[in-house]
């Protein structure tokens, strides 16, 4: 089990969109809520039309 997040340098970490789904063995995985992108996109994001930013 690790509490570390997948991909630690994705933008998706930064964004409202963001959902980290965990696996029963502890994996992480990085899911867009986006509805018009993947919900499991190439990671790490570093540049995305749907980035909208989590508030401060
Ligand atoms: S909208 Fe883009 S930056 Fe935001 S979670 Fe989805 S893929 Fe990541």
């Amino acid at each position: 089990m690790t509490d570390e997040l997948p991909f630690p340098e994705s933008l998706c970490h930064r964004c409202i969109h963001v959902r980290i789904v965990r696996s029963g063995r502890g994996s992480g995985f990085v899911m867009c809520q986006e509805p018009t992108l993947p919900k499991y996109g190439p990671q790490p994001v570093r540049i995305c039309r749907g980035f909208t930013p989590k508030p401060a």
